[in-house]
């Protein structure tokens, strides 16, 4: 029997019962598909930096890199650590060693759900560079403190990395309804931008059966509201697909529902699945977080891992549960009480 080693960190807050949920989800799927998972549990969290003054150990993505994929609650307590601590003690510091470089996110509107849009469908798959673009971290600041201060922040796009992004995009329309949407704003940037289209359109000419077209991100946020149905796969920029998919997981329901995973698709270290959203401390301790964006999380994790029937399995649990209206409300259904409905569905 395979079995799968998963490093699960449950984070901050709502972090803890969503991985939970999401790892008991797994442990009945993992059974009744006749696979195994061996999870070890890090505590990496804020609580962490209290005790220890590091969001993980320093040799923390030594340990991580033996494992097949890694399961993430949420990280972030900014009432006691910054966000930018946080961030870039934990999150930030797996998705570049593990060159995560492409972060997907699924929008889809489960039966059951009101989203706010009438959209007859909504099912757009985001895909947003995860390692360079406008997060590149590459900028100063002069004069600091004085009326001359100057803030410079420059954003860095490789040939390699966007290439590798826009390549993945192809792939993934090629295995969905062959449309692709590439989203810059080449009018008004007319360096990285234009670049980003110019390899865009040679790409292109590789993937015949894929329909590929160049939005402004002006213009395609428009399209996500008045016409989704015309979207298949989304790829765009980190800054661009950061606020995107923003737009993207407010229209299928709210954060409750968004999933995303951080890939790394030439295997080379594990990949990282994680919901959306943070760790929500306005909620954290009243039992009513909504786990099924955690769930779907792992669902996109077995198929990573090649286990596509079980992946399906829990969608398809997820989808029974919502549309018998379990969970679609938020704040109206207990954590548990939602985890123990797409278990019974997955019995049924
Ligand atoms: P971060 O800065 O860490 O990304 P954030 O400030 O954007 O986090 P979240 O922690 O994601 O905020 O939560 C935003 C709001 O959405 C919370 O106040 C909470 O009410 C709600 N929320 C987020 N996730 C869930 C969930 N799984 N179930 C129910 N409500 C949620």
């Amino acid at each position: 029997m395979k079995t799968y080693t998963i490093a699960l960190i449950p984070g901050d807050g709502i972090g803890g019962p969503v991985t939970r949920a999401a790892w008991q989800v797994l442990e009945q799927v993992a059974k009744t598909q006749g696979f195994g998972l061996a999870s070890t549990v890090f505590p990496w969290s804020c609580d962490f930096y209290r005790k220890t003054g590091a969001m993980m150990p320093a040799d923390g993505i030594e340990t991580l890199r033996g494992f097949d994929a890694i399961l993430l609650g949420a990280v972030g307590w900014p009432a006691e650590v910054p966000d930018s601590v946080s961030l870039h003690g934990l999150l930030l510091p797996i998705r570049k060693a593990f060159v995560q470089y492409a972060n997907i996110r699924p929008h889809r509107l489960l039966p059951g759900v009101e989203g706010p849009l009438k959209a007859e469908r909504f099912d757009i798959l985001c895909i947003r560079e995860n390692t360079e673009g406008e997060y590149s971290g590459a900028g100063g600041r002069v004069h600091q403190g004085t009326g001359d201060e100057v803030a410079v922040e420059t954003s860095i796009f490789t040939r390699t990395g966007v290439e590798r992004i826009l390549r993945y995009g192809f792939e993934q329309a090629r295995g969905r309804r062959g449309k692709l949407a590439s989203v810059t704003k080449s009018n008004a940037q007319k360096y990285s931008m234009v670049f980003w289209d110019e390899i865009t359109a040679r790409l292109a000419a590789e993937y015949p059966d894929v329909t590929v077209t160049s939005y402004h991100i002006d213009a395609m946020a428009a399209r996500m509201v008045m016409a989704p149905e015309s979207l298949d796969v989304v790829v765009a920029s980190n800054l661009f697909g950061d606020i995107l998919t923003d737009l993207g997981a407010a229209i299928q329901g709210g954060l409750g529902f968004a999933a995303s995973a951080n890939i790394n698709p030439d295997r080379s270290a594990p990949s990282m699945f994680e919901p959306v959203h943070g760790s929500a401390p306005d909620i954290a301790h009243l039992g009513i977080a909504n786990p099924i964006a955690a769930i779907w999380s792992a669902a996109m994790m077995l198929e990573h891992l090649g286990e596509v029937e079980g992946a399906r399995a829990i969608m398809a649990a997820l989808e029974n549960t919502t549309a018998r209206g379990i969970g679609t409300k938020p704040g109206r259904d207990k954590t548990d009480d939602i985890t123990r409905a797409v278990l019974a569905s997955l019995n049924g």
